[in-house]
């Protein structure tokens, strides 16, 4: 590994233009999922380091660097980001690869030009942030300015670490505000690194500032901080609550992309090889640790067995590997916490009834692996249907006609997204205009782009990061009258 990431593990918080050590407390360890050794030492920022952050970003807002920069300016340094993430894509890769598990594959072909283009895709929003000027009867003028927020703080999580921060800093930069990052404990080190690219690439002292630590210690401090504005928040629906609580004791916004339990309805009119190769792509990619993951997998009754068949025999080909190895497409899951978390939905699961048609069990040897496992005939109260499980455990579920289909998909809590296949696109269009979610994917699945927007509804959470619609999020309205 490159020596600048071992200077990172000395370095620790990056607080205005310099690193520090955390003010007190000890160190945490990250460790990596596949073999289980602690791969780096991180700081724990205390509450004192989270005002200092608060304080850096808050002196940014009003500087001449920053607070003054043209925005043609801000999209070129945004520009510049996006290029050192892909000159240093074998690094970013490898770092998410070991802190979190992913197939460095999956992470150098997906995540990290993902990352770049969330950049350069913001880049071009600076210049085109408007307000506007509206009708008069000649007795004022009347306009809009579209202002920053101010200090945005942005609490990421462990299954996409360096995309999730591009996701954040991207649109929160391009818009003016200034940021205070906490990566999820398990998995700094991608984001302390994108770090130090940013001030390469010339981001100014204090815009963008980064605490690592605890949830419940850092990142609490940093949402009840009455310094900050907004919170960009990626997590857990049950943390996500908690956040939105906290934050409107100050009156902070709050963007939150929370959990799902996506439903992914297969037609018997799809293209059933396609359908059932992006249903278990659906669940099993980034060992099902995706907000999105289509774990709740409807079939129409009359292809049921036959998709259920082809699913099983390409899954039983589907083995866990070091996710060093470029062949991995399965990794381990990201702490041996979270694995006996979805040991545990698997048990109820079984007692619960359902049938078990592949996996359940653990591999041998070192890591956090977990066999990909299948449920069939999955009755949609259940437990394992109803509950987030963020794990490689997909659930079949029959339907009968669409109306059927419907009412099981959208019995559910959550809204994050939903896949249909289908070669009737009547039925197409009517599933789209029916089904519960902030994106629904047609004949493919898990599909992304920073020009879409991409957010949920019900309990799966509040706004929509990427595109222009961000944008909505990350500026404020001034409106001026003038007297004439
Ligand atoms: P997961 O269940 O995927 O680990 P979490 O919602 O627990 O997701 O964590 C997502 C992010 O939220 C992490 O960076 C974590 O440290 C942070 N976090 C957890 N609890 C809190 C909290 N009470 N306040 C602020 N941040 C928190």
């Amino acid at each position: 590994m490159a020596s600048d990431t071992d200077e990172i593990r000395g370095a620790k918080l990056l607080i205005g233009d310099t690193w520090r050590e955390a003010s007190e407390g000890p160190a945490f360890s990250s460790v990596n999922p596949a073999d289980e050794k602690v791969l780096a030492s991180i700081a724990h920022a205390s509450p004192a380091d989270v005002d200092a952050a608060v304080e850096a970003a808050t002196q940014a807002l009003r500087s001449k660097e920053w607070g003054q920069m043209k925005p043609s300016a801000r999209g070129r340094l945004l520009t510049r980001i996006g290029d050192l993430i892909l000159s240093n894509r074998e690094e970013l890769a490898r770092l998410d690869c070991l802190d979190a598990g992913k197939p460095y594959t999956s992470v150098f072909h997906g995540d990290v030009p993902a990352a770049a283009d969330a950049f350069h895709y913001f880049a071009g929003l600076p210049t085109t942030i408007l307000g506007e000027t509206y009708p008069s009867d000649g007795t004022h003028l009347a306009y809009t300015l579209r202002e920053p927020v101010g200090v945005v703080a942005a609490i990421i999580p462990w299954n996409f670490p360096l995309l999730m921060a591009a996701w954040k800093i991207a649109p929160a930069l391009a818009t003016g505000n200034t940021v205070v990052l906490k990566p999820a404990e398990q998995t700094s080190l991608s984001a302390l690194r994108l770090a130090e690219l940013c001030l390469e690439a010339g981001v100014p002292a204090g815009a963008l500032n980064v605490v690592t630590g605890l949830g419940h210690t850092t990142g609490a401090a940093l949402v009840r901080h009455p310094g900050i504005q907004m919170v960009a928040f990626t997590g857990s629906t049950s943390v996500g609550y908690e956040i939105q609580r906290v934050a409107a004791e100050h009156f902070a916004q709050v963007t939150l992309e929370l959990g799902g339990k996506s439903p992914h309805l297969i037609f018997a009119d799809a293209d059933l090889e396609a359908a059932t190769s992006a249903a278990a792509q659906g669940i099993f990619f980034n060992c099902g640790e995706v907000c999105t993951a289509g774990s709740r997998l409807l079939v129409q009754e009359s292809v049921y067995d036959q998709v259920v068949e082809r699913l099983v025999e390409s899954t039983s080909k589907l083995v866990p590997s070091n996710p060093l190895d470029p062949d991995c497409r399965l990794g381990p899951l990201i702490s041996n916490e979270h694995l006996e978390r979805v040991v545990q939905c698997i048990e109820q699961g079984q007692s619960e009834g359902a049938e078990l048609l592949i996996g359940g069990d653990r591999p041998a040897g070192e890591g956090f692996f977990l066999n990909p496992t299948i449920f069939g005939r999955v009755d949609n109260n259940s437990s394992i249907a109803r509950e987030e499980i963020f794990g490689p455990v997909l659930c079949v579920i029959p339907f009968v006609d669409e109306a059927d289909a419907l009412a099981i998909a959208n019995d559910t809590w959550s809204g994050l997204a939903a896949g249909v296949w289908t070669r009737d696109i009547q039925r197409a269009h009517r599933m789209v205009r029916n089904l519960q979610a902030g994106t629904v994917w047609v004949n493919t699945y898990n599909a992304f782009n920073a020009m879409v927007p991409y957010g949920g509804i019900k309990r799966s959470g509040l706004g929509r990061e990427l595109s222009g619609h961000a944008v909505e999020h990350y500026t404020q309205l001034k409106s001026v009258w003038f007297g004439l």
